[in-house]
């Protein structure tokens, strides 16, 4: 068997939905797909929760009806008769969305985004299986907080692999059904609280699955060619990589390519699942293939970050920076979650570059601030290049002035600020 993920902007509009009865219809192999909420769903719904839990009822509700809309359209021009089951079907859904809506919030925030925006996913995999249904793609709806079992930390949850290992071979037999649809992201406790994995966790819920069931091969359906090695937002002369080993994989994902989630590619590792990254707009181009490969190099990659922050601490006494002080920034770092993307340090001060969190920094700041001194600069870039050489090193600095660098024998970051 094999595991199909589709994203969100695979799913995000009727044409999309049919072109993946298109790409189906060439498979016959035994299949899982995994789909993502539509569109931009996710962030849509994190306004609507965002809006209860501030006392907004009025911007919380008409949010929802915006994408109670947006699906109703999409249902429309794909199932036309509107006597279809799943119109009321989903009418339910949202009513019920509704009502929770009306009542205060009960649990803390964490809890309450999940049981809230876990539905998109819903929403999204009972839209796509009826319409593939209709389409002649016959598939079973499974609902993955049955079979994906977590533990109780809302909105990142840990998977216990215990319980899902039993209940997901005993959910995918395969024996009355060869195409089982089911959400990515979402899961459930034991005591069946709706959890989430963490933004973009669907090719994760995909990786979760394959490692299971043994897959032959995980694909993930994109919006581009494979993994390139820049986003094209900033180049326009993209290359894309045809073969990437799993460490390569897991080094760029860490440094921020986005086309797959970091936290993919080491269950498929641990069994040697070959993943596919491949365009769902050009189904039958090769993509990108992730497995166990060996070779000197790849071709140069690029990441860009930006709205960097730069913060600079130094112990007021001049001590040295070792093991003592150390530990005491990063414990501050850790316990306000605050994500360190690149650490350098010299005898006396200690270097830390990191994403523009307003909402952990100024507490990060201030607490390093009560036994150290803290300077920050905002407004910076961190680009990392895999592979890289003179030439590329050049070509990213134009009009930048370099604040930082490190490098290891493979991998060279530099936080810059852009002069132009
Ligand atoms: N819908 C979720 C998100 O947008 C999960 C995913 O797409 O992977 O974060
Ligand atoms: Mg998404």
């Amino acid at each position: 068997m094999k595991v199909f993920k589709f994203g969100g902007a695979s799913v995000k509009d009727a044409a999309a939905v049919k072109n993946i009865a298109v790409i189906l219809k060439q498979y016959p192999d035994d299949l899982v797909v995994v789909i993502s909420a539509m569109g931009k769903t996710t962030n849509g719904l994190e306004r609507v929760l965002n809006a209860y839990i501030s006392g907004d009822k009025f911007r919380a509700l008409s949010e929802l009806n915006n994408i109670r809309d947006y699906h109703f359209a999409i249902m429309r021009e794909l199932l036309l008769d509107e006597s279809h089951a799943v119109f009321s079907e989903l009418e339910n859904v949202f009513n019920g969305l509704k009502k929770r809506l009306e009542a205060p919030p009960t649990g803390s925030y964490n809890h309450e985004y999940d049981q809230l925006v876990s539905l998109g996913e819903i929403i999204s995999t009972i839209i796509v299986s009826n319409y593939l249904n209709f389409a002649g793609v016959p598939n079973t709806w499974t609902d993955a907080r049955q079979f994906l079992k977590t533990d109780g930390n809302f909105r990142e949850g840990r998977v216990d692999w215990d319980i899902s290992d039993r209940l997901i071979r005993e959910t995918f037999d395969f024996r009355n059904a060869h195409l089982y649809v089911t959400q990515g992201f979402i899961g459930s406790t034991v005591n069946n609280l709706t959890t989430t994995l963490g933004r973009e966790g669907s090719d994760y819920t995909a990786a979760i699955l394959a490692y299971i069931l043994s897959a032959e091969s995980v694909t993930v359906w994109k919006d581009v060619p494979g993994v390139l090695n820049a986003d094209p937002k900033w180049f326009d002369d993209t290359i894309r990589l045809e073969r990437i080993s799993y460490l390569d994989a897991i080094e760029l994902t860490y440094y921020g390519t986005s086309v797959i989630h970091p936290k993919t590619i080491q269950p498929l590792r641990n069994k040697g699942i070959r993943l596919y990254v491949k365009s769902f707009l050009h189904p039958s181009d090769p993509g990108t293939v992730i497995g166990e490969d060996d070779y000197e190099k790849l071709i140069p990659s690029f990441i860009f970050k930006m709205d960097q922050v730069l913060i600079h601490v130094h112990p007021v006494d001049f001590s040295f920076i070792a093991e003592d002080n150390l530990e005491k920034i990063f414990r501050c770092f850790a316990g306000y979650g605050l994500k360190i993307n690149l650490m350098q340090n010299s005898a006396i001060s200690f270097d830390v570059c990191v994403n523009n969190d307003p909402s952990r920094i100024p507490d990060v700041l201030a607490d390093l601030q009560k036994e150290f001194r803290v300077s920050s600069s905002t407004g910076l870039e961190l680009i990392t290049i895999r592979y890289y050489d003179d030439a590329t090193i050049s070509r990213v600095l134009i009009n930048k002035e370099l604040l930082l660098t490190q490098r290891t024998r493979k991998t060279i970051q530099m936080v810059v600020r852009d002069l132009g």
